[in-house]
């Protein structure tokens, strides 16, 4: 299958070194990728684009948050602001305790979420892409940020796919729940939204039972696990839930919400998943869909990411891997019986 990629340095704009999610994470693996896979640049979105999936008076709020920054000149060399009074405003380089603003921060997620739509735009056209951009996206709602997401990348890539096709699958295989891109098509019964993530972990949201609302209702399938799961969890998710619900909804478009922080030396969670098993789960889709996937980058902060990415680059080439899968634990099990009957899986 061809396949691209997009990056570029604009993404090194939005950075605070010493957070988890700096542009470090985007330089070891843009420093790792495989040899000739074509590199695209990146493209900014539209306005229109970002006002499908975001309230005007959010975006708007967002782009003002950010400029305010670059009215003080105590921006350090990083182009942060640290957190300071002035008068009785406390102006911080923060919007919540984690997510961080600069001067750049808007424009370079306008570039996150053009390439995202543009790895799709590659997708319907028979090319599987993978947009290596950040900030991530998909704890951005439509009118807040989040958990070092300010717009939602994948979100806004999908709202630009129906425009001219007629149903598109999320597939979310972060560690943690993409309470934004549930929240944007909760209601929606042309996103198919799956996601697999850690239970009672941030954003202590994506319970089974969160299944949709009104039209939407069965079109968002939740896939808590313990801490701990392996590969062998993880597809038995895929193979006795998300496959059949994809194979159930004949998606045009599949796109990736790839973030690769359930790998076992990622620092901020406990899973158990090793660099391969990202190829295994890109396999299964591969295999069962027979469409090119687009990936957006989302979390990942661990040293094994790049080797993860690279897994994926090689599925989509069309290496499998043979090795075996652990047999899944008791608690994934009890999700699966739980999401087929709730899904209509016979
Ligand atoms: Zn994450």
């Amino acid at each position: 299958m061809k396949q691209s990629l997009i990056t570029g340095p604009v993404f090194e704009y939005h950075n605070r070194p010493g957070h988890i999610e700096c542009y470090d994470r985007l330089r070891a693996i843009t420093a790792q990728l495989p040899e000739g896979i074509p590199v695209r640049a990146p493209v900014a979105a539209a306005d229109e684009d970002l006002e499908r999936v975001h309230q005007p008076g959010y975006l708007s709020w967002l782009h003002r948050q950010c400029a305010i920054h670059s009215e003080y000149d105590t921006v350090d060399e990083y182009g942060c602001t640290g957190g300071y009074f002035t008068g009785n405003t406390y102006v911080s380089g923060f919007l919540d305790e984690n997510t961080y603003i600069n001067p750049r921060s808007y424009e370079v997620a306008t570039f996150a979420a053009g390439s995202a739509i543009a790895a799709t735009e590659r997708a319907l056209d028979g090319e599987s892409c993978f947009a290596l951009v950040r900030p991530p996206g998909h704890h951005a709602a439509s009118d807040w940020a989040m958990g070092f997401c300010l717009i939602n990348n994948t979100a806004i890539a999908a709202a630009k796919a129906l425009t001219s096709v007629d149903r598109v699958a999320i597939v979310d295989w972060d560690v943690h729940h993409g309470n934004g891109t549930q929240e944007i098509f909760y209601g929606n019964d042309r996103v198919l939204y799956c996601s697999v993530h850690a239970e009672d972990f941030f954003p202590h949201s994506g319970a089974v039972t969160e299944t949709g609302t009104g039209a939407g209702t069965g079109y968002t399938a939740n896939a808590p696990l313990p801490q701990k799961s392996t590969i062998g969890d993880y597809v038995h998710i895929f193979s006795d839930v998300f496959l059949p619900l994809l194979e159930r909804e004949h998606p045009d478009l599949v796109i990736v919400s790839a973030g690769q922080d359930a790998l076992v030396d990622d620092p901020v969670s406990g899973m158990s998943l090793l660099p391969a098993d990202y190829g295994t789960l890109a396999g299964l889709l591969l295999d069962a869909l027979d469409l090119p996937p687009a990936f957006v980058l989302e979390g990942g902060y661990g040293p094994s990411q790049p080797a993860a990415i690279n897994a994926i680059f090689a599925a989509v080439s069309g290496k499998r891997s043979s090795g075996p899968v652990p047999e899944p634990s008791a608690g994934a099990r009890e999700r699966v019986q739980m999401l087929r009957k709730l899904h209509g899986l016979r």
